[in-house]
């Protein structure tokens, strides 16, 4: 090849934005493009509390990547065309690629649940919160799903708003998967916030009126937030590049994709294997490293190297509960939950350090 290496990451998240710096360190001697359809970029881990009504902080993407010697392209990408190795863009030039790092992110997911796309909300992305965040004052608000996004927006919402009525609902405890010493805190944090609780409770619809319980009662809602799991673009399947079931890429152990080999994926729109054979979860811990692995392994192989394989670990889970108390849950290698629990004011501060830190990993 002749001229210079040309690397397009597509995805100016946590896992995009953490490639291309890392890019521009390892690699100055590439051209690198980052593409997103946004002009902005906003710390996705605090859109909770953007729908509670609070300011976050967010940045110029062209400012930041071209003062680095970034390209930044702002367009919808709207096909990966493997035979001629170029992304096609609405709004702006298709462009050639000799390295792909596929990071789109990840959006909310309505589709399973019968109106839920028509009647609830989201939090999912910075629309999606400020959507929400205008509906504030109408009534109750019905928050389905205790997993983490669902714990945070219940107790962000209850605790800036103290008049507003908040339920959080799950066929399971909130925060089921976490120790039960943090349980029982996040419990306790919610119900001191005015936060109602139903577990138990397995929705079957949504509608205008509210959500409908598999045993037939139905909850009167003002305001439905559906926060059970995300899902992703469809931008690989479309492509004909290999997915899993959901459109997540599927990678190898260099988070390389299994059928097109200049191809890389991280973040939340990759299935990456991780320790004990499980896969890593949709999370910021994940796709900042992830992210940064994979420029690595571009880079590796430009310069004619095998990259070593990811290596990948979780340590903690962080779990805002307002702004003054939070659970930070410590956990094994594989994610699985430890014995090591903070609560409280320590927790809150260890948490903003976290998020603080990520904005930063991410920034180039
Ligand atoms: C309210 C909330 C709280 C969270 N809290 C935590 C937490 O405490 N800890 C944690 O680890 N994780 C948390 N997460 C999850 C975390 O935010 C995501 O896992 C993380 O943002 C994934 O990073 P990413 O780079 O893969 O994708 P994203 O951050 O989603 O970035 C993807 C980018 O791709 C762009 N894009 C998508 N499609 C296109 C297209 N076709 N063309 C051009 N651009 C496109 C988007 O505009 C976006 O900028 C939280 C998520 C939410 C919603």
């Amino acid at each position: 090849m002749t001229g210079k290496h040309r690397i397009v990451v597509l995805g100016a998240g946590y896992a995009g934005l953490a490639a291309a710096r890392r890019f521009a360190s390892k690699a100055p001697d590439a051209q690198i493009t980052v593409v997103d359809r946004r002009a902005r970029y906003v710390e996705r881990v605090r859109l909770h509390q953007l729908a509670a009504g609070q300011r976050i902080p967010e940045w110029d993407l062209r400012e930041l990547l071209e003062g680095k010697g970034i390209r930044f392209v702002q367009a919808w990408a709207t096909e990966i065309d493997t035979v001629t190795e170029r992304v096609i863009l609405d709004g702006a030039p298709a462009l050639e690629y000799d390295a792909l790092v596929y990071a789109l992110g990840s959006k909310a997911d309505q589709a399973g649940m019968p109106g839920a796309a028509e009647h609830a909300f989201s939090v999912a992305t910075p629309e999606d919160a400020v959507q929400l965040l205008e509906q504030a004052g109408t009534g109750r608000m019905v928050v389905v799903g205790g997993g983490a996004t669902g714990i945070e927006l219940a107790a962000e919402v209850a605790q800036a708003r103290p008049d507003s009525r908040v339920l959080l609902l799950d066929s399971r405890e909130p925060g089921a998967w976490m120790s039960p010493r943090a349980r029982a805190h996040v419990r306790r944090a919610l119900e001191r916030f005015g936060v109602e609780i139903r577990s138990n409770s397995k929705v079957i619809e949504v509608s205008a009126a509210g959500v409908l319980l598999a045993d037939g009662e139905l909850i009167e809602s003002a305001v439905t937030v559906w926060t059970t799991g995300f899902g992703v673009p469809d931008l690989a399947r479309r492509s004909g590049i290999a997915v899993e079931s959901n459109g997540r890429m599927l990678t190898d152990a260099t988070l390389r994709s299994v059928s097109h080999p200049n191809v890389y994926a991280a973040g939340d729109s990759a299935v990456i294997g991780g320790p004990g054979d499980r896969e890593l979860r949709m999370a910021c811990a994940t796709a900042l490293p992830t992210g940064k692995y994979a420029a690595d392994a571009v880079v590796a192989r430009m310069r004619g190297r095998e990259p070593r394989k990811l290596r990948f670990r979780y340590v903690f889970q962080c779990i805002s509960l307002g702004r003054g108390d939070g659970v930070i849950q410590f956990v094994h290698a594989d994610d699985a939950p430890g014995r090591t629990v903070l609560t409280g004011r320590t927790a809150a501060w260890f948490k903003e350090r976290i998020v603080r830190g990520a904005g930063r990993a991410a920034r180039p």
